[in-house]
Parts: C-alpha cells; sequence; structure tokens
C-alpha cells in the first residue's frame, strides 16, 4: 500500500542509531547501527522486512552507525549508500557487499523521495547529514547527529525543514565535571565531537525564527552527560521565550522505536497548544 511521508526513530545514542524513513513504496534506514534483531523488530511494527528497504544512507562509519549496515548489504542485498571515503572505511574490515556512491552534496533519488547530504564536523572519514525532500509535498526532512559544532553549511542545510532531527549529546556542565576520562571529555567537546544542548538550541532559535512552527527531535543523547528531560527542559524554554514560535518537541530514544513524524503531525499537534 501506497505509505505517507514518515520517519521512525528506531534508535538515537552512542549504543546505536536508526531512523526509517517512508514514501509511497519506498522505504530506507538512515543508519543501521543496531542488532538486526531490533531493526527487525522495529520495521515489523512498521508491516515491513529488511528486504523491503531500498538502501541505508550512511552518516559514518562509526560503530553505533553501522552495526547491521554490512549485513543488511551482504545479507539482504541492501544496498550502503555513502560517499567513497565512508564505503572505504567501512570496507577495511570486511569483504565488499552491495553500495552506491553518494558523493557528499549529490542527490540520491529514491521513488517519491530525493536524499541529499552535506558535512558536518566530526572525527570520521567523510561524516555528513542528510535532508530528505518529499518531491510531492514539498516537506522536508533534516537529519544531523555526531556534528562537533554548528557550520555555516550546516545552517544552510536546514533552512525550510519541517522536521529537524538534530543532536543534542550533552549538557557541557555535567560532562566537564563527570567521571569520563580527560581525553573523552576533549573529544567529546571537540570542534570535531558531540554538539551540546547549548549549541543545538542556538541553532534550534535560529530555525525556529526563520522557519514558524516545525517539529524538532532531540537525538543522540548522552546516558552519562544529559537525560531527556533535561535536553528537553532546557531546549523547550529556550526556543519558547527566545522566538516565541510554537515548536513541537520530542526526544528520539536510545533504547527504543520512539517518535514518529508525518508532515500533518506538527500542524495538528500545533493546533493543541
Ligand atoms: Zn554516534
Ligand atoms: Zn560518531
Amino acid at each position: 500500500m501506497s505509505q505517507p511521508f514518515s520517519v521512525h526513530a528506531l534508535a538515537s545514542g552512542s549504543s546505536g542509531n536508526a531512523t526509517l524513513v517512508r514514501a509511497g513504496e519506498t522505504a530506507f534506514l538512515i543508519d543501521a547501527g543496531v542488532g538486526l534483531r531490533r531493526l527487525v523488530s522495529g520495521l515489523k511494527a512498521q508491516g515491513l522486512e529488511l528486504g523491503d528497504l531500498s538502501g541505508v544512507v550512511v552518516t559514518h562509519e562509526h560503530a553505533d552507525h553501522i552495526q547491521s549496515a554490512h549485513a543488511l548489504s551482504k545479507r539482504y542485498g541492501v544496498p550502503l549508500v555513502a560517499s567513497e571515503r565512508t564505503l572505504a572505511a567501512i570496507y577495511v574490515r570486511r569483504t565488499q557487499s552491495p553500495h552506491q556512491v553518494l558523493p557528499v552534496g549529490d542527490r540520491w533519488r529514491v521513488g517519491e523521495l530525493i536524499v541529499e547530504t552535506f558535512p558536518v564536523p566530526h572525527d570520521a572519514a567523510d561524516p555528513v547529514g542528510v535532508n530528505v525532500l518529499h518531491v510531492p509535498s514539498g516537506q522536508k526532512v533534516s537529519h544531523i547527529t555526531d556534528a562537533g559544532h554548528v557550520t555555516e553549511t550546516i545552517r544552510r542545510a536546514v533552512r525550510g525543514a519541517s522536521l529537524l532531527v538534530l543532536e543534542a549529546n550533552h549538557d557541557v556542565y555535567r560532562l566537564r565535571a563527570g567521571d569520563y576520562p580527560g581525553h573523552l571529555k576533549a573529544r567529546i567537546l571537540g570542534e570535531r565531537g558531540h554538539l551540546s544542548n547549548e549549541a543545538a538550541v542556538g541553532l534550534l532559535c535560529e530555525h525556529a525564527l526563520a522557519q514558524g512552527p516545525h517539529t524538532v527531535w532531540l537525538a543522540h543523547l548522552s546516558k552519562e552527560n544529559n537525560t531527556p528531560k533535561l535536553a528537553l527542559g532546557y531546549a523547550k524554554a529556550t526556543v519558547a521565550v527566545e522566538t516565541n514560535c510554537p515548536v513541537v518537541f520530542d526526544v528520539a530514544r536510545r533504547d527504543r522505536p520512539s517518535a514518529i513524524w508525518t508532515p500533518g503531525a506538527s500542524a495538528l499537534q500545533l493546533r493543541l497548544f
């Protein structure tokens, strides 16, 4: 059956990331960083099987983004869609598998959807954020995790997005005061590390002022240095005070399928405010 444009948070965080995107007859993943069993059950809840996927768009080669990606392509013929450098990094210790090269900045047309990637600052071979455009409706989704800081490229990329999936990895004070070893704190806080609540909210305020009503999912939250309540409370309060813009917030959970978005969903939820 032909499906509306929808986005499903299957898993998000340093223990594994996977986002399902659907429209018409098409379904694909952004990252496959959890075990196959979790992917199977996440897809089954949507009436899908692994073999139904048109591809896995891989943002970068870190384990929490590719755990099942190679098995998916090798065993189920689901192509990995990534830049040459990311594919090369994946295949360093693995055999070649079905894949499609998507140079950063190029477009992958799949059914009713256009996927476009853009560079993000992170300590991987060729890390990217992902934009998905639904051609029939003109609706756009921007997906950014694992980014050390907000760049001009990111600011440009998210323009016009009705759903913004954005990393809010850590609370800076909690991370600094916490038990992580110094080198790990430095890596996370670094220019090519992870986005803090504060940095994410800065971009969210800009986006709210430019975009008007839309939906935000806070993503890739640290288990040790953040909580959904902390990230959500801070983001909601700051965006409300700074922009007075009705934004629908949710958190993409680390341990289970959580948020689901369709273009009508934000309008519906906003009417309830
Ligand atoms: Zn990650
Ligand atoms: Zn990473």
